[in-house]
């Protein structure tokens, strides 16, 4: 159920309807608006009589939400959500735009690569230090030291840091150098994971799960905002279907359905969606055109000895012709676009 304040209500009047959603058990979760303040109210007790909350003053309305998602719905929140992250934001006027490898692989190669994207004008830096891999026998990531890796290139660059936590074991020392916390495919349905992040206090990037339907993917973002971090960046990275002739099918569907259901921030994964590097730039200004708030792009200096996912990554001189083209189609879709720090700056 939602409640909506009157424009005029006061701080008491809030604090009141709150003290009564925890009186009969419910959590209140206060929505702050362009012209009101409204309360969401989750739990999972039964059937909640709007009548309760009505005759409370500085209450407007009170409105049953009809999804089964309530606190990323369009419904609880009109406006859309603009995660802050520092002096940056994801979900606001600018494409977000990270890049980096799929994994930390030695504090050269991503300290090189944080230069490199500095120049091209690059705010956010992936990379993974905890890599989830189908098979055990692959690489799985440098772990804590490729963690000091990413917080020294962090350090050093200015960089953002944006890297996956595998697990609630490691989710504090991940969460004590990264800027935005990632979550796998594979682990969108963890819900200890889940329910962990929602009390941490770091932007979380949920990918969409391999085979999760949007309802699924909705979800698994609720049980990050009801555990009281609202700050979550959802994104498609692709579903499995019965085509083999790309990693998966990226399912840029999603991104109007997914912006219609919900307020939250919706970014693009092109790379690990079409799995091969030379479609990537074609899928990702088409992310951008289908109205995406962002994208995360697999870059790689030396893709051919790259540990992982090197066949779907772009080398650096590839990556500057495509923000090139992103800028100039961001600008259709009446946004902006990262800018290189020195314009014209050559990227070796
Ligand atoms: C990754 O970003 O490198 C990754 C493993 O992505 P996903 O969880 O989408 O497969
Ligand atoms: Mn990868």
């Amino acid at each position: 159920m939602l409640i909506i304040m009157k424009i005029d209500a006061t701080r008491a009047e809030v604090d009141r309807v709150s003290g009564k959603v925890r009186s009969l058990g419910y959590v209140p979760h206060e929505i702050p608006g362009e012209r009101r303040v409204a309360i969401g109210i989750t739990g999972n007790r039964s059937k909640l009589d709007p009548g309760v909350f009505l005759n409370l003053a500085g209450v407007a309305e009170a409105i049953a939400v009809s999804k089964p998602y309530k606190l990323v719905s369009r419904e609880m929140k009109k406006e859309n959500t603009v995660v802050r992250v520092g002096d940056e934001e994801i979900g606001g006027h600018e494409i977000a735009f990270i890049a980096g490898p799929c994994s930390v692989e030695s504090r050269g190669q991503i300290i090189e690569m944080a230069w490199m994207l500095k120049e091209l004008g690059v705010k956010f830096l992936r990379g993974g230090a905890y890599k989830p891999r189908t098979s055990p026998y692959s690489f799985q990531g440098m772990k804590l030291e490729g963690l000091e890796y990413l917080a020294e290139a962090g350090n050093l660059t200015g960089l953002k840091i944006v890297t996956e936590v595998k697990d609630t074991a490691t989710l504090p020392a991940v969460a004590a150098v990264s800027d935005i916390l990632q979550v796998g495919a594979r682990n969108m349905q963890n819900y200890s994971l889940l329910e962990a992040l929602g009390t941490t206090a770091r932007p979380v990037l949920l990918k969409r799960g391999i085979s999760a339907t949007i309802e699924e993917f909705l979800m698994a973002a609720e049980y990050i905002l009801s555990g009281g971090n609202y700050d979550v960046i959802l994104c498609e990275r692709g579903i499995r279907t019965f085509e083999p002739s790309t990693r998966f099918t990226l399912d840029l569907n999603a991104v109007p359905i997914v912006k219609k259901q919900s307020h939250l921030p919706l970014i693009v994964d092109p790379s690990h969606g079409v799995g091969v590097w030379d479609a990537v730039p074609s899928m990702a200004l088409a992310a951008v055109a289908a109205g995406a708030d962002g994208l995360i792009i697999e870059t790689h200096a030396h893709p051919g000895s790259a540990l992982s996912d090197g066949y779907q990554s772009l080398k650096p001189s590839t990556l500057k012709p495509l923000m090139e083209r992103l800028r100039r189609i961001s600008e259709v879709m009446d946004r902006g676009f990262c800018a290189p720090v020195s314009p014209g700056a050559e990227v070796i």
